[in-house]
């Protein structure tokens, strides 16, 4: 019913309003470049996607998760630029900007609209790499995300009669304030693979971290040492998210793609490349088919290697999720090379890839305890493939 439905694509001009201003690692230019590479390839053009920009949410939609004292702090520092630091507001992360909460509710309601137009079936897909902002708590800003636009989309897919979603989180950083909303609702599954929260923010996110009373098993972290690269990363991702994922059964799969993982990121340790990220976005795209018969809404996220990686590696994103995937060895285009020799003073990259084969050996081929990234894997395997009906020493 839905394969003749077009892809839906956030984005408008408005979008980049969401900036943290100069100096900042969360710049709009991030987006910007990506969508100008995306264009420059031709992908945003035909009558199978929908490029659309989004309203802003109203304060009732985004009480859905955020706390009323919350949503008047972030309007009052919007308005006069007062710092409010007991809700996160006007810290070294989440420095207050103008129109800092059109800027955020515009966000969150670009997802709150592709999720719903995946779920009624008026999206295919739809991806917003806008959204994302994974780390915004209830009742405050944290690590550059004011409102949680992935949480307020799962809420509203919910009140919208959805009864399981599946929220994947591929960023380096550990997706804690989508953890926290959902800790005690069995019909949301939250999993995250990301840097060890010993040596980076926000600290959590480690294997013991399974779910609430009554929601047990519904929250999986695979917490990475620093240092992971493609082999370990990927066979992280795919010893874990398919089993859990398929064991949960989700309705929709809502997946954000920080691409903080990568080598290049100037906040992270992981080594991953742009190969490692594009397998990634295929396996879970292939998992929403597979799971939840394409009902996927794919979100932003971190990435701050502003124009080495982000826009190579969402471009990747929205032509997988579009079906016109980008061959890796595609040559970038000069008038996208261009606008970075003028704004940066540098050539950026030239090719749409890494050159790694991002090759892993799966799982199932044997688990060795003397390698670190093993004994992560197996850690998350122990702690919650039970409570989900799931063996943690066989597939
Ligand atoms: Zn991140
Ligand atoms: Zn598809």
């Amino acid at each position: 019913m839905t394969s003749s439905a077009p892809v839906r694509v956030v984005w408008s001009r408005e979008m980049l309003a969401y900036d943290f201003g100069h100096g900042h690692p969360m710049t709009s230019e991030r987006l910007d470049l990506t969508i100008r590479l995306a264009e420059a390839l031709g992908l945003l053009v035909g009558d199978d996607v929908e490029l659309v920009g989004a309203e802003m949410a109203s304060d009732a939609l985004l009480q859905t998760v955020h706390t009323p004292a919350y949503v008047a702090a972030v309007h009052a520092a919007s308005t006069d630029g007062t710092p409010d630091p007991v809700f996160g507001l006007g810290t070294s992360d989440d420095p207050v900007f103008p129109d800092m909460h059109e800027a955020s509710a515009r966000v969150v309601q670009g997802s709150v609209d592709s999720a719903l137009a995946v779920w009624e079936g008026r999206a295919l897909h739809a991806v917003n790499v806008t959204g994302g902002l994974h780390h915004a708590m209830p009742a405050s800003a944290s690590g550059f995300c004011v409102y949680n636009d992935a949480a307020v989309a799962i809420r509203a897919l919910l009140e919208a009669g959805v009864q399981r979603v599946a929220y994947v989180d591929i960023d380096a950083h550990h997706g804690d304030g989508v953890q926290t909303v959902f800790w005690d609702d069995p019909r949301v599954l939250t999993v995250s693979v990301h840097e060890t929260g010993q040596a980076l923010f926000p600290g959590t996110g480690h294997a013991r971290e399974t779910g609430g009373p009554g929601a047990e098993g519904t929250a999986v972290n695979v917490a990475l040492p620093s240092g992971t690269g493609d082999a370990g990363w990927l066979r992280a991702l795919d010893a874990v998210v398919p089993a859990v994922v398929r064991a949960f059964d989700p309705d929709v799969l809502v997946t954000q793609h920080g691409c903080d993982t990568h080598l290049l990121d100037p906040l992270t340790h992981l080594r991953v490349s742009v190969d490692g990220q594009v397998l990634a976005a295929h396996l879970l795209h292939d998992l929403a088919h597979e799971v939840a018969d394409g009902r996927w809404v794919a979100l932003g996220g971190g990435g701050y290697a502003v124009v080495d990686v982000v826009p190579r590696s969402w471009t990747h994103l929205l032509g997988i999720a579009t079906h016109h995937p980008v061959d890796p060895g595609t040559q970038i285009p000069d008038e996208w090379r261009s606008l970075v020799r003028e704004r940066y003073g540098r050539l950026g990259p030239d090719l749409m890839t890494d050159g790694r084969d991002a090759r892993f050996s799966p799982w199932s081929s044997g688990y060795d305890p003397g390698n670190d990234v093993d004994r992560s894997i197996r850690a998350t395997r122990a702690a919650v493939f039970p409570s989900l009906g799931l063996d943690p020493d066989h597939d």
